[in-house]
C-alpha cells in the first residue's frame, strides 16, 4: 500500500467514524420521567433484595412509562438526581423468602406500611413493614399445601404494598379505592397475584410529569432532600396506613 494510498484509506477511517451514528437524541420532553425511590433499611437486607425488589416494583409501573429506580439511601453519599424522589423506610427484618413456619398462627390483622401526610398533604416519606408482611405471608402459607407459595406471596406482597404507598406519593392522594394498588386492606386472595395499574391510574401517572404539577414535585425533591430521616414529627402529622385483613373477600373492606 503507498502512503497516500494509506492516507486515504485512514482519513476514509476517521470520516466513518464520524458518520457512525451515536447516542440517539431525544427530546427531553419525551424521555421517561424518573423516579427515585430512596430505601431506608432498618436492618441490611440479603444479597439480591434490592434488585428483586426493583424488578417486582417496575413490572408494576411499566404500563406507566415511569422509569421508577430503587437506590439504597446513604447518608455519606448524594442522591442521584431524579424528576421525582420518595423516600421509603423499611422496617424490621427482610428475608428473600420468609422461612416456612408450617402450620403458625396467622394475624387477623396487620399493618403493611403507611405514607405521612403532613398539614393535610401527602409527603414523600413512607415506611413498608417487612416483618408484618412475612407475618402475614406465613400465615397464609399455613393454609395451603403449595410451599413454593410462599415466595411468590411474598414478592406479591411486597410488590402490592411498595406500590401501594408509592401511589399516594406519587398522586399525592390519601384516597384509597378499590384497585389492585389503591386497595387497602388486602386480602389473602390478594396475595395470589401480582398487582396491576388500571387504566385511569395509568392516565394519572403519566401526568404526574405535566408542569402544572411540577410544583409539588420540587417540593417533593426538596423534602426527600432535606430530611430522610423517620424521626421528624411536625405539627398536624398524620398517616394512611395500609393493612392487612385475614379472611375472604367477601366482608367490608
Ligand atoms: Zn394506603
Amino acid at each position: 500500500m503507498t502512503a497516500s494510498k494509506l492516507s486515504a484509506v485512514l482519513v476514509g477511517a476517521v470520516v466513518a467514524a464520524h458518520a457512525a451514528p451515536g447516542p440517539p437524541v431525544i427530546d427531553p420532553a419525551l424521555r421517561p420521567l424518573t423516579v427515585g425511590v430512596m430505601l431506608k433499611f432498618e436492618q441490611k437486607p440479603p444479597s439480591g433484595f434490592v434488585k428483586r425488589l426493583g424488578t417486582a416494583v417496575r413490572e408494576i409501573f411499566r404500563p406507566s412509562g415511569l422509569d421508577v429506580r430503587l437506590e439504597v439511601f446513604d447518608n455519606n453519599l448524594r442522591p442521584k438526581e431524579y424528576n421525582r424522589a420518595v423516600v421509603v423506610e423499611m422496617r424490621g427484618a427482610c428475608p428473600m423468602v420468609p422461612p416456612d413456619l408450617g402450620p403458625s398462627n396467622q394475624p387477623d390483622r396487620a399493618t403493611l406500611g403507611f405514607t405521612r401526610i403532613q398539614e393535610g398533604e401527602v409527603i414523600p416519606f413512607s415506611m413498608v413493614d417487612c416483618e408484618q408482611l412475612v407475618r402475614i405471608v406465613q400465615g397464609v402459607r399455613a393454609q395451603t399445601p403449595n410451599r413454593l407459595f410462599l415466595y411468590t406471596a411474598y414478592w406479591n406482597a411486597m410488590g402490592r404494598v411498595m406500590a401501594h404507598e408509592l401511589m399516594h406519593m406519587l398522586l399525592r392522594t390519601a384516597d384509597h379505592r378499590e384497585t389492585d394498588c389503591l386497595r387497602s386492606p388486602v386480602r389473602a386472595g390478594d396475595l395470589q397475584f401480582s398487582a396491576r395499574l388500571n387504566p385511569a391510574e395509568i392516565a394519572a401517572l403519566r401526568q404526574i410529569g405535566d408542569p402544572r404539577v411540577s410544583a409539588a414535585a420540587s417540593r417533593d425533591k426538596a423534602e426527600a432532600k432535606g430530611n430522610t430521616g423517620p424521626s421528624r414529627r411536625g405539627r398536624g402529622e398524620q398517616f394512611v396506613f395500609s393493612t392487612f385483613v385475614a379472611g375472604d373477600d367477601s366482608g367490608p373492606r
